[in-house]
């Protein structure tokens, strides 16, 4: 009897830890292989930095002239503002990139937006169609422009003092150069974070374009956002993608067998995944949780799934915290370009 009795204790014992058991047993990744695992391609290493030598070679003439001037179209005060071309570019690098980083991505970043702009011009002489009167305007439609003023009231006191020169000497230092893909400017796309490997443009948007190829990033240990995570209960979750999917046969015990991973692109992100049977982008899945990127994968705790995410942006193109890792690992602004951007050249406009 005693004996039932101590039995019968340390079974209640148990079912009283049995909730911190369950959670942790229950903590399961959804039976989808991780981008990262699936994308186990040959690794092309990036090439040493270079010597000063090649640094400091001529870089070719184009025809291409500078512009002295450039339209901007406000999106503060809806007015097309005319500016000098190279302030415009400071501007910009100021807004796209912080200022705290390596001047060498600071560079890199001159230049994308030096070639940003001239692409633009190229492509819509007469004004983008959604601001017709201006080839770019100052949001991140086109590429963030911020006048001084408004970039010393968003940053402290000293920020001005510390590193507005440097933003200058990143648009000075690289005065007139220009990236061109077999002699045509390029459009410089770029990201915050790839996540370890860019994206091929034709997985992203519509087109294949020869400049912006999948490659290796191995120097963004230190993006902020290189891991993020969403956390919801299965019910949200479940409920979240029938308002946009209708019924799907989906409940806390099933999701394991019904979401199932379909294509993963080259850069790792996940192109589609079918949730019972129905098949849903990764840039679905991301606008719908608001996720930084559409490389993620599911951890299901009890009645939480866990949506995390690796790398921040689309992906293609430049990675702007893998340009600041390349620049602080001793390359420069050109081994960066060239290394983000397939077989271009650096040229100098005339
Ligand atoms: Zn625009």
């Amino acid at each position: 009897m005693l004996n039932r009795l101590i039995y019968a204790l340390v079974v209640f014992m148990m079912l009283l830890t049995i909730p911190n058991m369950s959670l942790s047993f229950l903590e399961h990744k959804i039976n989808m292989p991780s981008a990262a695992e699936i994308t186990d391609e040959e690794k092309s290493d990036i090439k040493e930095p270079v010597n000063e030598v090649e640094v400091h070679e001529e870089l070719k003439k184009t025809n291409i002239e500078v512009p002295e001037l450039v339209k901007v179209y406000n999106l503060k005060t809806n007015e097309v503002m005319v500016m000098e071309f190279e302030d415009y570019l400071k501007g910009v690098v100021a807004s796209e990139m912080p200022a705290e980083f390596n001047i060498e991505a600071l560079k890199a970043q001159g230049v994308t937006a030096r070639t940003y702009l001239l692409y633009r011009f190229k492509k819509y002489p007469n004004g983008q169609p959604e601001h017709l009167d201006a080839p770019v305007c100052t949001g991140t439609h086109c590429q963030v422009w911020t006048s001084k003023e408004d970039l010393m009231a968003s940053h402290n006191e000293v920020w001005y003092e510390n590193y507005w020169g440097k933003i200058e000497e990143a648009v000075n230092s690289t005065k007139g150069q220009i990236l061109t893909y077999e002699g045509k400017v390029i459009e410089p796309l770029f990201h915050s974070t790839s996540g370890g490997r860019t994206e091929n443009s034709e997985d992203v948007f519509s087109t294949a374009v020869p400049y912006l190829r999948s490659v290796e990033s191995p120097y963004e240990a230190e993006a902020p956002k290189l891991h993020a995570s969403v956390k919801l209960t299965v019910d949200e979750f479940i409920s979240k993608l029938e308002s946009v999917y209708g019924e799907l046969n989906i409940s806390n015990d099933n999701l394991d067998d019904k979401i199932k991973l379909g294509e993963v692109s080259e850069g790792g992100k996940i192109k589609y995944i079918t949730v019972d049977g129905t098949e849903i982008t990764g840039r679905e899945m991301r606008s719908i949780f608001n996720l930084n990127s559409t490389n993620f994968n599911f951890i299901q705790k009890g009645n939480e799934i866990e949506i995390v995410t690796t790398g921040y942006g689309h992906g293609v193109g430049m990675s702007q915290w893998g340009a600041e890792g390349m620049a602080d690992e001793g390359y420069n602004y050109k081994e960066i370009l060239k290394h983000y951007f397939t077989d271009v050249d650096i040229v100098s406009m005339k």
